[in-house]
């Protein structure tokens, strides 16, 4: 962390050092009053839109593993959780379908 001189710290609006108990950038205009604490990182996930990430990632294990991925990456636990349930059904649907593929498969090849 980059520490300005003391009693200043760095506008998180135009990054630029301002007084430490600044309530509004003078450079850009930023309100701090608005804003004290930073904003809690809470994406909430709709149980709604979980439920679609699960049916996708079985039915596309690609997309599946993708939306994993992104999830997963996202600091909060929920969306780790949601991530990881899209990656082990994209990763299962993998599994049945190859399961019955090489069934079909050899089925065909003893039916010729
Ligand atoms: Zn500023």
């Amino acid at each position: 962390m980059a520490s300005g001189t003391q009693g200043q710290r760095n506008c998180v609006g135009c990054g630029r050092a301002i007084a430490f108990d600044a309530n509004v950038c003078p450079y850009c205009g930023h309100d701090y009053r608005v804003q004290m604490a930073p904003a809690q990182y809470q994406p909430q996930i709709s149980e709604g839109m979980k439920i679609v990430f699960y049916i996708l990632s079985f039915l596309i294990p690609l997309i599946g593993i993708i939306i994993g991925v992104i999830y997963y990456t996202k600091p909060d636990a929920e969306s780790k959780n949601v991530g990881k349930m899209c990656i082990i059904l994209a990763l299962l649907a993998i599994v049945i379908g190859a399961v019955c593929w090489a069934a079909v498969w050899s089925t065909a090849w003893w039916a010729l």
